[in-house]
């Protein structure tokens, strides 16, 4: 499966994480774009199970920020947006990652992360004072964009290829991110880009929404959408992808608050991943050291992947940069009359945006689980434990056996199920084999019909993370599974 092996990076290539994505592969919840032409680098296509979790999930968010806040609301901004847009928010010119190639492997590296990469070699080598040497020089010439003090550092602390084991290396140069498209008849057709974040759409919608949905500050407003960035290096499956989906709410508060909302929205987003069943030793909050110059404070949440801790999702303080900047460039004036205060501003912005795929992938590792067979005589099993109601599937109804009316009763509870909850329906093969199958794909119930069904209208419930099995009423199942498997039941968490 080469596309498993093409989707981890050398140093990240943890059993259980191949174990992860190869489950992914082979149960239908992700695939290699364009597979049958051996795919294409760092997009990825979502098949029927990895579909319906996006789904849960987003509308899980989407729910927790948008319905259950009476000052949140959403939009759904064009992926193409006026060119000038990125010449606002500082795309244009600084959304830029220093690139560099070895001449004799042909290889491209992000700059920052091969010298990262060699400063935490000289760690493990006993010599933390030249590594914090390294990486003290690259942050300076970084943020001074002085690139040929990045090349004189490569040559200065002999960084090789670690694939040619070579310093053949072309001058280190920056790369913008965003892809370029042309709209338009050739003569004159007009540079676009697709949106590198989807925070912009909300920017220039400011004054729309607040206006015509009469919002008063503090307010917010939340958006998922496509992003897409030229990643240099595409790393661990659907990690660092070039297209992907952000879910993003800005916040706009009078200035001068936005620390107690900075604090605020940390702690709301820290309850949000423990109700998907995201303990704590498993999340890290990450205070940024290098702020963007705009930025007053700066957390990644990071959750301990199994290649090692890594940011989910950004909170960002950004002051009134982005609204400042378009109302310059667009000559229109961007503030907000304040009736309390009894003055007008442009307001501040504390802004939580993480990534979908992102949080895809955090829960199938959260939940990829693996048993022994137990001394009592469960045989050994992996399956997915997803908290219930972002499963895939809810529940699989299955008849016993094909025959003696079993099916037409089983059919006849799916029917009675399936408007309300995403049900399966099993017919065929041996039921423990079906037990499996749904294990494997996380379903967090299956509802067996047997021939005392025929009596008296019972039918087993078997809980797929125990495999306890007990019985209840027919009529009783719709309930039971609105219990446990609605995202209202996860709502009611926050
Ligand atoms: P990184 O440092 O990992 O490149 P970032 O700090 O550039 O991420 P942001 O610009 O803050 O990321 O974007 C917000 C969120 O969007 C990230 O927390 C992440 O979940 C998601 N994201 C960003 N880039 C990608 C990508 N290439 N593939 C998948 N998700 C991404």
């Amino acid at each position: 499966m080469s596309f498993v092996e093409d989707s981890l990076s050398a140093n990240a290539s943890h059993h259980m994480f191949k174990a992860v994505v190869s489950h992914a592969y082979a149960y239908g919840f992700i695939y290699p774009s364009s597979a049958i032409y051996e795919g294409l680098q760092a997009t990825y296509d979502y098949g029927p199970y990895g579909t319906a979790l996006k789904r849960n999930v987003q509308e899980f968010w989407w729910k927790s920020m948008t319905q259950l806040q009476e000052n949140i609301v959403g939009i759904d901004a064009a992926i193409m947006m006026h060119p000038t847009t990125w010449k606002a928010s500082g795309h244009l010119d600084g959304f830029t990652d220093p690139m560099v190639d070895n001449k004799d492997s042909q290889k491209r590296y992000r700059v920052d992360w091969l010298i990262e990469a060699h400063a935490a070699q000289l760690v493990s080598q006993g010599q933390p004072t030249q590594a914090k040497k390294l990486l003290e020089a690259m942050g300076n010439y970084l943020a001074l964009g002085d690139l040929a003090g990045i090349d004189a550092l490569m040559q200065e602390f002999a960084i090789v290829c670690p694939l040619a084991k070579t310093a053949n290396w072309t001058a280190v140069r920056q790369f913008n991110l965003m892809f370029a498209t042309q709209v338009g008849a050739q003569e004159d057709a007009t540079t676009l880009y697709l949106r590198p974040e989807t925070a912009q759409g909300i920017f220039v919608n400011f004054l729309n929404v607040q206006k015509s949905a009469r919002m008063q500050i503090p307010f917010g407003i939340a958006q998922i959408g496509k992003a897409f960035r030229n990643e240099i290096v595409a790393r661990q499956f659907i990690f660092r992808m070039r297209e992907f989906e952000q879910m993003e709410m800005q916040f706009f508060v009078p200035p001068g608050t936005e620390q107690t909302w900075f604090d605020y929205w940390q702690a709301r987003r820290k309850v949000w991943y423990n109700v998907l069943g995201i303990s704590d030793d498993k999340l890290r909050f990450h205070p940024h050291q290098q702020l963007a110059h705009y930025a007053t404070a700066a957390v990644d949440i990071e959750y301990a992947f199994p290649f090692g801790s890594k940011e989910v999702e950004g909170i960002h303080s950004r002051t009134d940069f982005d609204l400042r900047n378009h109302a310059h460039y667009a000559r229109k004036k961007i503030e907000y009359f304040d009736p309390e205060l009894n003055k007008s501003y442009i307001p501040y912005v504390i802004e939580t945006s993480v990534g979908l795929d992102r949080l895809i992938l955090m829960l199938l590792s959260n939940a990829f689980t693996q048993e022994k067979e137990t001394t009592d005589g469960c045989k050994a099993r992996t399956y997915l434990k997803f908290p219930p109601p972002l499963a895939p599937i809810k529940a699989a109804v299955l008849p016993l056996v094909k025959k003696d009316g079993l099916e037409t009763k089983a059919l006849k509870l799916w029917n009675h199920l399936k408007c309300d909850f995403a049900v399966g329906y099993e017919a065929t093969q041996s039921i423990g084999r079906r037990y499996t199958r749904q294990d494997l794909i996380g379903t967090p119930y299956c509802i067996t019909v047997d021939y005392q069904t025929l009596e008296d209208d019972t039918v087993t419930i078997r809980a797929r993370d125990s495999r306890e099995q007990h019985r209840m009423d027919a009529a009783a199942v719709a309930d039971f599974l609105h219990n446990k498997t609605s995202i209202k039941s996860l709502l009611l968490q926050l």
